[in-house]
């Protein structure tokens, strides 16, 4: 008997520790989103569910994803919307959410060293960022662009950023992609709104970041006419960073991520918040399990 019981936990264990174990739990139907009794025992979910908030990673300066808004306490957009999707899915209401400023310099170990239980927060998810993370989704799909000042003429495209100043943000593909691929001469900084500032100043000639969160801060500066140039310059799948560990979290998530685009929640934060620069959606995302 005693024996029978030790080969079980030896096999959950061993299945926790392949991965194999987060797919195996959440893939029955048992597994209810939004029902934490039907959570097994031993699994990230339950844990995270018996707590009475859940600490969740969101940008706050990306107008359209993740904005703290003039005066307000929480911030608002799609990714913060994605983020109550997947807060209500295991069971917390949205007072029960601590939001934590997650910028693009430390989003890795904050996920990765448990300073949040996960993040929502434009991060796109890439082979070396998986080494690290896991990640749920995608949930959208972005790519690269430039963005100039609008009386800027001699910037139509990266090949034209030769010898030429460009805004990066630390930790962010677009300053990855850059300093690999091109001459430019970059200049990091560690929110968007500063390569707006450096923009306006002239410090700067171009920014790069996807198109998506450029496009948001174009709407957010009236004040200062920008724009986008050049076509796309790589795909920019985002996904939910959870700890690489949280394997079965990492599967519920996209559980949960399916039912919100099949039961049109997804659809909803989209209207709500990309609308007004992307139109009505024509695409709905497909989670990946890798
Ligand atoms: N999606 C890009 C990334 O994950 C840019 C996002 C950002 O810097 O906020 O690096």
């Amino acid at each position: 008997m005693k024996k029978s019981r030790f080969l079980a936990i030896s096999l959950a264990t061993l299945l926790a520790l392949t991965g194999c174990a987060g797919q195996d739990l959440v893939s029955s139907d048992d597994v209810v989103v939004g029902d934490p009794s039907t959570f097994p025992e031993d699994s990230t979910m339950a844990a995270l569910a018996e707590r009475d908030s859940i600490r969740i990673g969101v940008k706050f300066d990306q107008p359209l994803f993740g904005d703290l808004l003039d005066g307000a306490s929480v911030p608002v957009g799609f990714d913060v919307d994605i983020a109550k999707i997947l807060a209500k899915s295991l069971g917390f209401s949205e007072n029960q959410i601590e939001w934590i400023s997650t910028a693009s310099t430390d989003l890795l170990g904050y996920i990765k060293y448990g300073k949040v239980d996960f993040a929502v927060a434009t991060f796109t998810i890439t082979e070396d960022r998986k080494r690290e993370i896991g990640f749920a989704g995608p949930y959208f799909i972005a790519g690269q662009q430039l963005m100039v000042a609008s009386s800027n003429t001699d910037i139509a495209g990266p090949d034209d950023m030769s010898g030429k100043r460009l805004c990066v943000v630390s930790g962010s593909t677009g300053a990855d992609y850059f300093a690999e691929n091109y001459d430019a001469i970059l200049v990091a900084v560690s929110g968007y709104s500063d390569c707006v500032d450096l923009l306006r100043q002239g410090s700067v000639d171009a920014a790069v970041s996807d198109n998506v969160i450029l496009s948001g801060l174009i709407l957010a500066n009236p004040d200062f006419s920008m724009k986008l140039v050049g076509s796309k310059i790589s795909e920019e799948p985002y996904g939910v960073g959870v700890m690489l560990e949280r394997n079965d979290l990492r599967h519920f998530f996209n559980k949960a991520l399916q039912e919100s685009f099949d039961d049109g929640e997804w659809k909803a934060a989209w209207d709500e918040h990309l609308v007004s620069i992307l139109g009505t959606n024509t695409f709905i995302p497909q989670v990946d399990d890798y």
